[in-house]
């Protein structure tokens, strides 16, 4: 008989993040389909009732905790020892994980010391037939895979924004503390503080409705003779501004700077999506100035509606990679959505 585990840590605030309800989600997918399963969660952080209370209507049949100061950060050993000790005292055969940085980083070596294996990316879980199996993609999110595996246990980490988040709703659960043997060696690790960049400096996230992508028409000869791209910075950070979209780019646009051309300032590579760059999930995409070639478009995989601007018809977004393509000059069309949006 399987026994899922869905292992998450708590936030700082002793909450659970989205990821962790929707590796709950798939948790619960995994369970409905093996008959005879049974779903138990388990929770590392500085404190876990509250956020097992936020889940309690689960249909998770024991809980197990981890709590603790020291189990506060995201820190190798200690988490490492958090999550062995959870899974063994649960006697799991599948873990399902959010894929955080701060599981990522452990899970791997967790399945290593319990003899198991892991999945990294996972991004589906079988629905139907009684042996378990996950989804993922390869060669750039070009290809998926379907995978089973006999060996156990065996963890599987969920892509976070690949699941609906599980809503079920809360109540009071009993958590199991789990005990936890540390040595002095595996909290030699300190964590000082975290930097990160000023709000609005931040212009990737994951969490956006929108992805907004710009591309290399945004730096070229206009209409005019002219390049416009003071005009181009203010009105891309003015939609953003509004919107708070995550910002994406082509690599043409991203590329220039290394170049030398004038470029838009705020743009790094880790902007840049598509084969060559990020596949980022979002409900819906808007790319500017921008062809919509092939492995640009990769990186449109997981955006469930797309549409463009671009002032060419015959472009690779009206060859069908978009769902609505305006044939239209960006620059006029994003001042006004701007003046609306001001409005
Ligand atoms: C192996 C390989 C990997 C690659 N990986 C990636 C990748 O990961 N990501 C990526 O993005 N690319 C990637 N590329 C490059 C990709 O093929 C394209 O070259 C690139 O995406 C083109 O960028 P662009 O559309 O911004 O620029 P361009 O091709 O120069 O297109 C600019 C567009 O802007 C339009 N335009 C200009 N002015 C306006 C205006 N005022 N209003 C509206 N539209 C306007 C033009 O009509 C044109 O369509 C890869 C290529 C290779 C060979």
């Amino acid at each position: 008989m399987e026994t899922i585990l869905v292992l998450t840590h708590t936030e700082a605030d002793g909450s659970l993040a989205r990821s962790a309800r929707e590796a709950l989600h798939a948790a619960r997918t995994l369970n409905k389909a093996i008959a005879g399963s049974q779903l138990v969660v388990g929770l590392v952080g500085e404190s876990v009732q509250a956020a097992a209370n936020s889940i309690a209507a689960c249909p998770a049949t024991k809980y197990f905790g981890v709590a603790g100061a020291e189990f506060a950060p995201a820190r190798y050993a200690t988490d490492a020892a958090a999550a062995a000790a959870t899974c063994k005292a649960a006697q799991a055969t599948i873990v399902v994980a959010p894929a955080t940085s701060r599981w990522n980083r452990v899970l791997p070596g967790v399945a290593q010391r319990l003899g198991g294996r892991v999945d990294t990316h996972v991004t589906g879980v079988a629905e139907s037939g009684s042996q378990p199996a996950i989804n993922r993609w390869y060669y750039r999110q070009r290809m998926e895979a379907t995978i089973a595996r006999t060996q156990r246990p065996w963890f599987i980490a969920i892509d976070p924004g690949s699941q609906p988040a599980c809503e079920c709703g809360a109540g009071t659960a009993t958590v199991e503390s789990v005990t936890v043997n540390l040595t002095g060696a595996d909290k030699r690790t300190k964590v000082s503080g975290t930097r990160e960049p000023k709000a609005d400096a931040q212009t990737i996230r994951p969490d956006a409705e929108l992805l907004f992508v710009t591309g290399a028409g945004w730096t070229k000869k206009q209409a005019d003779g002219q390049t416009h791209v003071p005009e181009a910075e203010k009105i891309i950070l003015e939609f953003l501004k509004h919107t708070r979209a995550s910002l994406g780019s082509s690599k043409s646009l991203v590329d220039l700077g290394g170049e030398g051309q004038a470029v838009l300032p705020f743009l790094s590579h880790l902007n840049q999506i598509g084969q060559t760059g990020s596949t980022p999930r979002h409900p819906k995409g808007l790319s500017t100035c921008c062809h919509g070639e092939e492995p640009h478009t990769v990186g449109w995989r997981f955006i469930a509606e797309r549409r463009a601007i671009s002032l060419d018809p015959n472009c690779g977004w009206a060859r069908g990679k978009a769902d609505v393509l305006y044939v239209a000059d960006a620059f006029k069309v994003m001042a006004k959505v701007n003046e609306l949006l001001g409005q």
